[in-house]
Formats: structure tokens, sequence, C-alpha cells
């Protein structure tokens, strides 16, 4: 049977550093230490040079500097000792009745001094007691600051930032940014149905999973890269000196790597996606670092949409117009950025998808009109914004695939009316505050229609949005700016136009420039105030020729 032998615990022997150049004095030293209690290690060193170089080399527990060296002043070693070795405990030998000076050396940072006069085996070992412990507690404490403060930095669960640290150092890196004027991106991340995971395996189950992706996070990310749990299940990080390209590759590469490992505790074995949103300081929506995270947010919010699993950036779908009101930093040369749409989005789609996106919205559209028939007031009313607002993408130059989607989230932006009652529809009088409240249901309502459809994601998007105002007072999200899906910004906009032209009940209908008119009044309260005056130029276009999406009954 093996044995295991339990020796005594040797401590080490504690080590000192004696800076000596006389050679009497080095012996007088060595006697008294070797005369000390316990076991000790004497190094010497004979000027102030080589005590640096020997302090650098090797931990030592306590130094012995004499005060009189062949190169130095005792208070030029401890001065420079500090800044090497901060946290080695230096004694100084000083000369004959020197009070000033042990002062001094006191001050420069010597824990304490001995005069070598005075010098017995008692007084040099209770000396180096009492440093010694004191180095020993001011350790503590080091170490104890450390914990607080990794503590007050850290995510408890993951290990990663939190995220008030998060925002300090979010800040500090878009001052670094502009000041090289170098790229940074931002990306944020979402676990896709992750509250099913914990409806299924229980909590601890998924924080042992949300451990693993943070590891994953941190083994993918480079050194500078700035990596934190944001919330719950979303994590973000933020990439020094990344451009849009280098930032999407990165995404990619997350969620490819957590899409294809299975997560695995104890016997069971989950399969995870990620949700990734990307923004980049070199886009021209960003003009702080807040906005950088905005805008990360929002293709995130973007990715989730279009089904999960996928990384989005903010559709630049409109053509690039400067912001003259952009100040500092300048436009770095920016470029309009190429239309970067994800895989599963805008990219053509296959036979098949196109096939039952057509005869799903086929149906969709026959419904609704069969829907609006029956009110009058509102009979084409979806046509026509679909008619003008495709032709307006058209003149902005959208992509073929864009214009398809526009042309029919336009039409059927208002899908969610078939949802709320025919009470609240048909009402001749005005409505009650209960009625409206059913009323704005209508965008929420169309897009999950929409969505459930499977292959009408930037429908849906167009379905939801098209309520929200420029200032972020609209529904149902209160959205603001350029957080609203492009699509829906220009969708709003033949909306409103094609209804003021149209006659109500309690009004006649307005003329088209009373129309834009009006329009313009609400550029940048209510729409989009890049796009309006390229509406305004549109329709004034348009109203040379024959209006088909205006014309009157
Ligand atoms: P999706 O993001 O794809 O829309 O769906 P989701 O199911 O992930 O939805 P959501 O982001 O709204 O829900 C987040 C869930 O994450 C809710 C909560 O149960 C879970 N969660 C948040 N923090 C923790 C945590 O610290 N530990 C565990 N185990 N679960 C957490
Ligand atoms: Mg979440
Ligand atoms: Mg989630
Ligand atoms: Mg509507």
């Amino acid at each position: 049977m093996l044995r295991r032998y339990k020796g005594a615990r040797v401590n080490p022997p504690i080590s000192v550093l004696l800076v000596e150049d006389n050679d009497d004095d080095v012996a007088i030293l060595r006697r008294y230490i070797r005369r000390c209690p316990g076991s000790w290690r004497v190094e010497v060193a004979y000027s102030g040079a080589e005590a640096l170089q020997m302090a650098v080399m090797h931990r030592h527990d306590v130094a012995i500097l004499d005060y009189h060296l062949p190169d130095q002043t005792g208070i030029t070693l401890i001065n420079s000792l500090r800044e090497t070795v901060p946290e080695l405990p230096l004694v100084m030998l000083t000369g004959n009745g020197d009070e000033r000076l042990a002062v001094e050396v006191m001050k420069a940072g010597a824990y304490d001094y001995l005069r070598k006069v005075e010098l017995s085996p008692e007084l040099l070992y209770r000396t180096l007691h009492n440093v010694l412990e004191r180095a020993r507690l001011e350790q503590e404490v080091r170490e104890a600051h450390h914990r607080l403060r990794e503590w007050a930095i850290r995510d408890g669960l993951t290990g990663l930032f939190n995220h008030r640290h998060f925002q300090e150092l979010l800040q500090s890196e878009y001052l670094r940014a502009e000041r090289y004027q170098q790229p940074l991106s931002c990306m944020m991340l979402d676990l896709d149905h992750f509250k099913s995971i914990n409806d299924t395996y229980g909590h601890p189950f998924g924080d042992e999973v949300l451990k693993a992706v943070a590891a994953t996070l941190a083994g993918v990310a480079r050194q500078v890269d700035v990596i934190a749990r944001y919330g719950g299940e979303e994590f973000v990080a933020i990439l020094p000196n990344t451009d849009l390209e280098g930032a999407l590759k990165l995404a990619e590469r997350i969620r490819d790597e957590i899409s294809a490992q299975p997560f695995q505790f104890e016997e069971q074995s989950v399969q995870l996606t990620v949700s990734i949103g990307v923004a980049t300081s070199d886009d021209r929506r960003v003009t702080g670092e807040r906005d950088l995270v905005k805008q990360a947010d929002a293709a995130l919010y973007q990715a989730k949409w279009q089904g999960r699993n996928r990384v989005c950036v903010i559709d630049p779908a409109l053509p690039y117009i400067p912001n003259r009101h952009r100040v500092g930093g300048g436009l770095r040369g920016l470029t309009p950025p190429p239309l970067l749409l994800n895989s599963n989005g805008l990219a053509p789609l296959s036979m098949l998808d196109e096939l039952g996106r057509r005869s799903v919205s086929d149906h969709l559209v026959a419904a609704l009109k069969l829907f609006e028939a029956r009110d009058p007031w509102f009979r084409d009313h979806s046509p026509r914004v679909a008619a003008l607002a495709a032709s307006f993408g058209a003149s902005l130059g959208l992509p073929t695939a864009e214009l398809g989607a526009l042309k029919l989230g336009a039409e059927l932006h208002d899908l969610g009316r078939l949802a709320i009652s025919d009470q609240i529809w048909l009402k001749p009088g005005p409505l009650t505050e209960p009625e409206w409240a059913e009323v704005k249901t209508h965008p929420a309502r169309g897009a999950r229609l929409l969505e459930q459809s499977g292959a009408l994601s930037q429908e849906a998007l167009i379905a939801r949005h098209h309520h929200e105002r420029w200032d972020g007072a609209g529904y149902p999200d209160g959205l603001a700016g350029e957080a609203i899906p492009p699509l829906a910004r220009l969708t709003a906009l033949a909306d409103a136009f094609v209804a003021m032209t149209a006659p109500r009940p309690w009004r006649a209908p307005m003329s088209a420039e009373h129309a834009l008119a009006q329009i313009m009044a609400l550029a940048g309260e209510i729409y989009d105030p890049l796009l309006v005056p390229r509406f305004v130029e549109h329709v004034r276009g348009l109203s040379l020729s024959p209006r088909p999406a205006v014309t009157e009954e």
C-alpha cells in the first residue's frame, strides 16, 4: 500500500537583498541575520545598479540598503526601486546620528531605517519582523482591493465585464477611436429562444449555457476586444480598430461556432443559436458611442425579426446623404455602404421561397381588399399606397428585391385592421380612448400575421413600423429616427399622402400641394427629414403626368 509522506510544511527561506559596498558591514549583517529565528537567504549587491538588476531578476521579501553607495545615494536607489519593484519593502541603513536623513528616507518610501551604530541582532530581527508583517498586511489589502474591483466590474456568473463597466469602456474606446481615426465596431448578441431552454432544462442548466457561451465569446475575441454581459442572455462586444467587414466576419464566426457546438452538461445536451446585430462608427448615423450601441441593438432587433440565428446590419437602404449637422470627427471619407443584407433577408429567394411568398401574399392581399371594399372611404387605400411607395422607392434607386418587399409591405401595411372589430372600424362618431388603443394595435397584429407566414419578414417590419414617428412619439415601439426601418419610413410618407388626398366623411380631399405642404411641415417631427424633400420632388414629378396613385374618384 502506498503511504503518502506527510512531511512538515517547510516554509521557504526569507529572502533578503543586502545592498552594501563595505565588506566588513556585509560580514556583520550576514552574521546577525544568521542569528535571527527562522530560515534566511541573503543576496548581496555592491552598488545601486547591481541592486536594481538583482531586484528585477529575483523576488526578494525585503531589501536592506546602505545609504552611502559607490554609484548613488540611498534616496536615489529608493526611488528607482519603488518604481521597478514597488511591492518590495525597504529598510535603510544610515550613518551616525543623522535624524534628518532618516526622515527623508522614510518620506521617499522606506519602511524603516536602522542606525549602523545601534545595530544588534535583536534590533535587526525586530525591525525585519515588523517590516515583513507590514508588507504582508499591505499585500492582503491590495488583494482585497483587487477582488473588490473585479467584483465591481465583472459579472458574477460569466466572469465577463458587467453592464456598468462596459459603458465606461465604451466611452473610452469611442474617444480613442475618434482620436486615432480608427473604425470601431459594436456587436449585440441575444440568444435565441433562451426562455424555452430554461423552461425545458431548468434555470441552473440555463446558467451553465450562459457560462459556456461567455467562454466561447472570450475565446473568439482578440485581447483588445471588450466583451461584456449586457443583461440576462444578451452580450455585447466592442471591437477596436475593426471596420464593418471585420466585425461581420467575427459575428458570423461566433454565430457559426455557437450553432455548431452542442452545449453539454451532465446527461443533457442542447443546440443553441444566437442573433447578432452589428454596427460601426463609420456609419453616418453614428455620431456618438450611444448611437453605436443603438444601431447594433436595432440591427439585433432586425435579426430577430428576420427569423433569428443570423447576423444583421441596419440596412442602409437609403441613398447616402451627408448630414451637415454632424460635428467633429469629420466624415472620414465615408462612401455609401453597400447594401448589407443577411443571407436570409433579401438575398435572392429560392424558387420555393418565391412561390410560397407569392401564394401567401396573394391570399393576404385579396383578404385585405375584401375588407377594405366594405368601407367606401378606404376603398383602394392600400393599393394606392403600394403604388406610390413603389414608384418613390424606384426613384431612390432601391434594388429590385427591396422594391418588391416595399411594394408588398406597403400593400399589406394595414393588414392588422382585419383583427379590429367592425364596431370600431365603421363607427360614425369619434372614437373613445379604449377604442383608439384598440386601433393602435393594428401594426403589431398585422406584423405578427406576416411574420407567421415565414416568408414575409421585411413586409412584417413595414407593417409593424408604419405608424412610428421620426421623433419617437409613434407606435407600437416608439422607435425614433434611423432606428425605424427605412422601408417603413418610406411607406409612412406614401400612406400619409394617399390618406390626405383621399376624401373623408368629415373633409374634402386635400390637393396634392396642400398635402405636400402638410408633410413638409412635419418633416423631422413625424417624417424622415432626409426623405421628405425627395418625396416632394418625386410627387411633383408625378403630377406632371396622370397620377395613378393619387387620383380622386
Ligand atoms: P428571443 O430572444 O429569441 O426572442 O427569445 P428568448 O426566449 O431568448 O426571449 P427573451 O430574450 O425575451 O428572454 C430571455 C430569457 O432569458 C428570459 C430569462 O428566462 C432568461 N434569462 C435571463 N437571464 C438569465 C440568467 O441569468 N440565467 C438563466 N438561466 N436564464 C436567464
Ligand atoms: Mg433577451
Ligand atoms: Mg433571447
Ligand atoms: Mg395604418
